[in-house]
């Protein structure tokens, strides 16, 4: 059977991803790092709307964690296999560079983006042999146009767009497909302590947008639909390009 890993299920964008992809009949693996009670609340509302859900704590930006994760899934269930990978884990450590500690810039390089190849290289193999995959990395728009106080999280979101590029041209021949989503302002909990007020007045649509309006994106690049789309970032953020 094919399952869905989607790495931050627990909270926010995770949470609205794994939703959908539970409506679209894949049962989810739902990982996180440490709030338990979250993730539980996410298997519970899964599973409410009639899907099913595991629960897969790990630590993304430690390799030895991602790998034992994975194996042990994987033991336990030889006859499956994860052909949706969803990256969206992730944190922000916001400075200025001046004043920026070592320990921000390594966590979210960490966690943004060296979580994407421990957990993708280790993914890919039953993709690869399976003849089928489905990968979506969560970039950002400041991976994107870059935003002042983020030098830490530009660099991991627009180095996560890079190697989505890369990949993708990689196992295109084996019906695999490897897209980035690039949201602005979304309201969770990476965002409530930002002036929504003063924000939403640069933001042509007017509001920040919902987690549902990013896992609606996707959802489309996880589907049957999109099989000929590949190597590409589709933004969802009101506008907001530059
Ligand atoms: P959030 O509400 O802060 O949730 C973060 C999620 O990531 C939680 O599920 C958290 O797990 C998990 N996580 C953090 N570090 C982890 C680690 N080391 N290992 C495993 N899981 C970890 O964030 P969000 O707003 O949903 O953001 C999700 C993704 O979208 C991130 O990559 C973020 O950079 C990106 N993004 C967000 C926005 C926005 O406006 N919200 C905009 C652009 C891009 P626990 O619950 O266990 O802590």
């Amino acid at each position: 059977m094919r399952y869905a890993l989607v790495t931050g299920g627990s909270r926010g964008l995770g949470r609205a991803v794994c939703l959908k992809l539970a409506a679209q009949g894949y049962p989810v693996l739902i990982n996180y790092k440490s709030n338990e009670e979250a993730a539980l609340e996410t298997k519970r509302l899964v599973e409410e709307a009639g899907g099913q859900a595991e629960l897969m704590p790990f630590d993304v930006s430690v390799q030895a964690e991602v790998e034992a994760a994975v194996d042990k899934w994987q033991d336990a269930h030889p006859e499956d296999y994860i052909a949706v990978l969803v990256n969206n884990a992730g944190i922000r450590r916001d400075n200025l560079m001046i004043f920026m500690q070592d320990d921000d810039w390594n966590s979210v390089l960490n966690t943004n983006l060296n979580s994407f190849f421990f957990l993708t290289r280790r993914v890919l193999k039953n993709m690869l042999s399976k003849r089928w995959g489905r990968i979506v990395n969560m970039a950002s728009l400041s991976g994107i146009k870059g935003l002042a106080g983020q030098t830490n999280y530009s660099a991991a979101k627009a180095a996560l767009i890079g190697a989505t590029k890369a990949l993708a041209q990689e196992v295109a021949a084996r019906k695999i497909t490897v897209n980035a989503v690039a949201p602005g302002f979304i309201a969770t909990d990476m965002t409530k302590e930002l002036p929504e007020d003063e924000l939403k007045k640069m933001i042509p649509v007017g509001r920040f947008g919902t987690p549902e309006e990013v896992a609606a994106a996707v959802g489309f690049l996880t589907s049957d639909e999109a099989a000929y789309i590949t190597g590409e970032v589709i933004s969802v953020n009101g506008g907001l390009y530059t």
